[in-house]
């Protein structure tokens, strides 16, 4: 159903100008959103962007610092000033960077601008995911088993291993990106881990707090994209399957996922719905689990936009940057899905990062010669062009190649025949080994865990160098 607002009688104020605090493809993404809804775009960005499609496309651009993240995309103040300056009304933070800072978003709202997320009450309770395993619980989620809260001593780490069980995960209360856990397959390997999960951890986010939890065998990851607004509205957008990971990071999403029945995605759904709309949540949000033998598990929740979010438009046809910019001015969410949102056939993202396919070194420099991938139902979310050089102080993630078909096997032939299309010249990609993923015959079945590609990339490996000797 689409509800317009008017017909409440709801008179909105929309942002007239918006301020991108990001880069790349995400950054361009939000231009081309607010273009749409007339609204003006602010990008700030690093001497090292200067010359970046955002900077060019945007209305207008300021420089807040230099090349390293933290003088530049992490510093709140010059920030802060270029959106006064340029008199924004609203930040917008993507997803990294200050997305999920609370006192970035505390800090906005403070200078009476607002916060493209949701609060930063809330955005502090799921940063700490000791908290936001609790918080979900108390709501009737099921979570992965684990510690109660966090670890501080080896003895207290191995007892509740030990009654759990190993293998066991240390993870980082304050950790993201696949970031600083340590599996731990018996007891003897516990207190190097150990040692090794908090400094890693204090190193990364500050914060040595851990915490453990049963290491699953062999789940697959599904996550559950939410929406809120500050009506009190809250619903589901359906599911994204990112089991096809490296290093627990995310290479390939989909939707709808091969694994699950339409009983266990109307359940998953409506419970990620329902604690939505119990916190209160306002804009979008991703609630992930880890799937295994039937069952869910609650792992985090992202208070963000996600790099995924394509798959979800392409088989929702919803605008969700767009609806997160109106939930943010206060308008009721546009669709309802207890009133009929279907899924329409299915779609596949992969990411395309500039790194040695086989190596995973990264390859930032010029590109020579580019030619984009198009056709029936080819989206690339790109900010690269012929002659741009990709610096070297950033993610290598260039791009995202997103299809949608009638069914799952024609979206992976679409997505094969838009990969070969492609052409990145002078850098590396990982498009080769995305097309590889795309032709094995676990991937065409639907039939892989988490923890698939690096064992399929560990036997590639050692074919190669056995073939060599
Ligand atoms: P991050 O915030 O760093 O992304 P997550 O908690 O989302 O951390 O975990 C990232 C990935 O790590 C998951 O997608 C999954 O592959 C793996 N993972 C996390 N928890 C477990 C677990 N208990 N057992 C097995 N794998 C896990």
């Amino acid at each position: 159903m689409i509800q317009s607002p008017y017909e409440q009688g709801a008179i909105i104020k929309m942002f007239k100008k918006i301020l991108i605090a990001n880069r790349g493809e995400i950054a361009l993404r939000i231009i081309r959103a607010c273009r749409e809804m007339g609204i003006e775009t602010v990008v700030v960005h690093s001497t090292a962007d200067a010359s970046s499609m955002a900077v060019r496309l945007a209305d207008e651009s300021v420089c807040i610092g230099p090349p390293q993240a933290k003088d530049s995309y992490l510093n709140i103040p010059a920030i802060l000033t270029a959106a006064a300056l340029t008199g924004a009304d609203a930040i917008h933070p993507a997803y990294g960077f200050l997305s999920e800072n609370a006192q970035f978003a505390r800090m906005v709202e403070e200078h009476g601008l607002k916060f493209i997320g949701p609060s930063p009450e809330l955005i502090e309770k799921m940063g700490d995911k000791i908290v936001a395993k609790k918080t979900v619980k108390a709501l009737g989620l099921p979570i992965v088993p684990g510690s109660e809260g966090s670890i501080d001593t080896v003895e207290d780490g191995l007892q509740i291993s030990e009654e759990m069980g190993f293998p066991i995960l240390i993870k980082a209360a304050s950790g993201g990106g696949g970031k600083g856990m340590q599996v731990v397959r018996e007891s003897s390997e516990f207190t190097e881990a150990f040692n090794t999960a908090r400094s890693e951890a204090k190193a990364n986010f500050g914060d040595d707090t851990v915490y453990i939890e049963k290491y699953l065998e062999k789940p697959r990851h599904i996550e559950i994209q939410i929406f809120g607004d500050s009506h009190g509205n809250a619903l589901h957008l359906g599911e994204r399957d990112c089991s096809i990971q490296r290093r627990h990071q995310k290479l390939l999403e989909e939707c709808p996922s091969p694994v699950l029945s339409e009983e266990e995605r109307e359940y998953i759904g409506n419970l990620a719905a329902e604690t939505a709309r119990s916190l209160g949540y306002e804009g979008a949000g991703t609630i992930e689990f880890l799937y295994e033998d039937g069952k869910f598990y609650f792992m985090e929740m992202n208070t963000r936009i996600q790099v995924e979010h394509p798959v979800t438009e392409m088989v929702t046809g919803i605008d969700l940057i767009s609806e997160q910019i109106r939930v943010a001015a206060g308008e009721p969410l546009t669709v309802c899905n207890k009133t009929g949102l279907k899924l329409r056939g299915h779609a596949i993202e992969i990411r395309v990062n500039a790194e040695d396919p086989e190596t995973f070194v990264p390859s930032p420099g010029k590109i020579t010669m580019y030619h984009a991938p198009g056709g029936l139902d080819v989206r690339f979310d790109s900010a690269i062009y012929g002659g741009y050089s990709i610096p070297p102080y950033y993610d290598s993630m260039i791009g995202k190649l997103i299809v949608h078909g009638r069914d799952r096997q024609e979206c992976i032939e679409r997505l094969k025949r838009a990969i070969r299309e492609t052409v990145i010249e002078g850098i590396k990609t990982t498009l080769p080994l995305q097309e590889w993923i795309l032709s094995q015959p676990e991937f065409i079945s639907g039939d892989y865990t988490i923890h698939w590609l690096e064992q399929k990339l560990a036997e590639k490996a050692e074919e190669k160098n056995s073939n060599r000797v």
